[in-house]
C-alpha cells in the first residue's frame, strides 16, 4: 500500500475551500501544523474567529479531502481559531483588530441588546472582546451588563483600566463614571473629547473585537469616531416595520457616506414564538430588513426574535443567560447571528482594504466622497 506524502496530503488541502472567504485553506494560511506519518495524518486549521459559522463544514471538507488521498488511514483535526484584523494594522489603535460599530436610525430598536449579544457571544466563543458605551447620553450597557455598581480604577497618571463584565467582556461607558442619576449636557466638542479618552486613555489590551455602541440616529458621535478610528464595519439594528426600516435605512447610508464599511443589517424583535404551542406570530410583518439589505446589496445577519427572557436579561444585567437558559430558537437564533457577522468580519478583512480613520486620509473633507 503506498505511503502518502505529506506533498499530497498538502494538495487535497488546497482542494478545500473556506466558504466565507472563497478560497483555500492553504493559500488563507489556515493549514497550521500537518503530520503525516505513514497512515496517519494529523492536521491543524486555524481559523480567523472563534465564532466561525461554518466550522463543523470546513472540518467536514477536510477530513473527506484528506481521506481521499491514497494511503491515508486515519486523520486527526484540531480546529483553532486567531482572529485576523485588516491587513495594515491600525496605528491609531494597535492593540486592537477589529472594531464593530454597532448603530440604528432610532432608538429602542434593541441596538444595545445587540451590542451586548454580540460583545458576549463573541466572547464566549473564545474571543478577547472590549464594549465601548459611546451613547454618551444614554447609557444603557453597565446596568445590561450588570456592572452598573463597578468603577474604573486608574492604571496609570492618565489611564483608566476597563472594568470586567460577564464573560471577561472589558467595558467602558459613561454610565460607569458618572452618577446614572444626573443628566449628561454636553455640547458636541466634548463629546469628542470623550469619545477620545474612552479610545486612548483606556487600557484595552489586546483585543479581537472592540464592539461600540453608538447612539442612535445619524449625529456627532458616527461622524466623531470616523474621523478619529478605523472601523472595521458597522451593523445596523432594525425592526421589521417599515416605519423603523426607513430610519435604519438612513442610518446605513451615513455610515457609507464616512466610508465605513457595512458588516449586515440585524432584524430585532423579528417574530415572536410563543412559549405554549410554540407557533411563531409575526407581530411587526416580516422580512423587511431581508428585502431592504437585498436592495442595498448589504449582507442580511439574520434576526432575533421578541422574547420575554432576553428582556429580563437586559434589565436583570445577565446577558449570559439568554446563551444557557432560553428556549432553543432563542438560542439558536442569537448565536447564529453572531457567527454570521463574526464570518462577515474575516470576510471584510480578506476582500477590503483595510479600514482608515477619516481624519488620517489627506483627501479633503470628512464626507469627500469616500463612499462605496
Ligand atoms: P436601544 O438601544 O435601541 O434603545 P435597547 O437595547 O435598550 O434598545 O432595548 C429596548 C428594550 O427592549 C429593553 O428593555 C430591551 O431589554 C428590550 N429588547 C430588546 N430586544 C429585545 C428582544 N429581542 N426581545 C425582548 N426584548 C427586547
Amino acid at each position: 500500500m503506498a505511503v502518502p506524502t505529506q506533498e499530497q496530503v498538502l494538495e487535497a488541502l488546497g482542494t478545500v475551500n473556506d466558504p466565507e472567504l472563497n478560497k483555500d485553506l492553504v493559500s488563507l494560511g489556515m493549514i497550521k501544523e500537518l503530520r503525516v506519518d505513514g497512515g496517519q495524518v494529523s492536521v491543524t486549521v486555524e481559523l480567523t474567529t472563534p465564532a466561525c459559522p461554518l466550522k463543523n463544514l470546513i472540518k467536514e471538507d477536510v477530513e473527506k479531502a484528506v481521506r481521499a488521498v491514497p494511503g491515508v488511514e486515519d486523520v486527526q483535526i484540531q480546529m483553532t481559531a486567531r482572529v485576523r484584523g485588516a491587513k495594515a494594522p491600525a496605528v491609531e489603535l494597535p492593540g486592537i483588530k477589529n472594531i464593530i460599530a454597532i448603530g440604528a436610525g432610532k432608538g429602542g430598536v434593541g441596538k444595545s441588546t445587540v451590542a451586548v449579544l454580540t460583545a458576549v457571544g463573541l466572547a464566549r466563543a473564545g474571543a478577547k472582546v472590549g464594549l465601548l458605551d459611546a451613547d454618551i447620553y444614554g447609557p444603557s450597557i453597565p446596568k445590561m451588563l450588570g456592572i452598573e455598581d463597578q468603577q474604573p480604577f486608574l492604571v496609570g497618571e492618565n489611564t483608566i483600566a476597563p472594568v470586567e463584565g460577564p464573560a471577561g467582556v472589558k467595558v467602558i461607558s459613561m454610565g460607569l463614571l458618572v452618577d446614572p442619576g444626573r443628566p449628561i449636557i454636553w455640547r458636541g466638542p466634548m463629546i469628542h473629547n470623550v469619545l477620545q479618552q474612552f479610545l486612548q486613555q483606556v487600557e484595552w489590551g489586546e483585543l479581537d473585537y472592540l464592539v461600540i455602541d453608538l447612539p442612535p440616529g445619524t449625529g456627532d458621535v458616527p461622524l466623531s469616531l470616523a474621523q478619529s478610528i478605523p472601523i472595521t464595519g458597522a451593523v445596523v439594528v432594525c425592526t421589521p416595520q417599515d416605519v423603523a426600516l426607513a430610519d435604519a435605512v438612513r442610518a446605513l447610508k451615513m455610515y457609507q457616506k464616512l466610508g465605513v464599511s457595512i458588516l449586515g443589517i440585524v432584524e430585532n424583535m423579528s417574530y415572536f414564538v410563543c412559549p405554549n404551542c410554540t407557533t411563531r406570530h409575526e407581530i411587526f410583518g416580516h422580512g423587511g430588513a431581508e428585502r431592504a439589505a437585498k436592495e442595498l446589496a448589504v449582507p442580511f445577519l439574520g434576526g432575533i426574535p421578541i422574547n420575554i427572557h432576553i428582556r429580563v436579561a437586559g434589565d436583570a444585567g445577565t446577558p449570559l443567560t439568554i446563551y444557557d437558559q432560553t428556549d432553543e430558537a432563542t438560542r439558536l437564533a442569537v448565536t447564529e447571528f453572531v457567527e454570521t457577522l463574526a464570518g462577515q468580519v474575516s470576510r471584510r478583512n480578506a476582500t477590503e482594504p483595510a479600514p482608515q480613520a477619516l481624519g488620517t486620509q489627506d483627501d479633503g473633507p470628512a464626507c469627500g466622497g469616500h463612499g462605496h
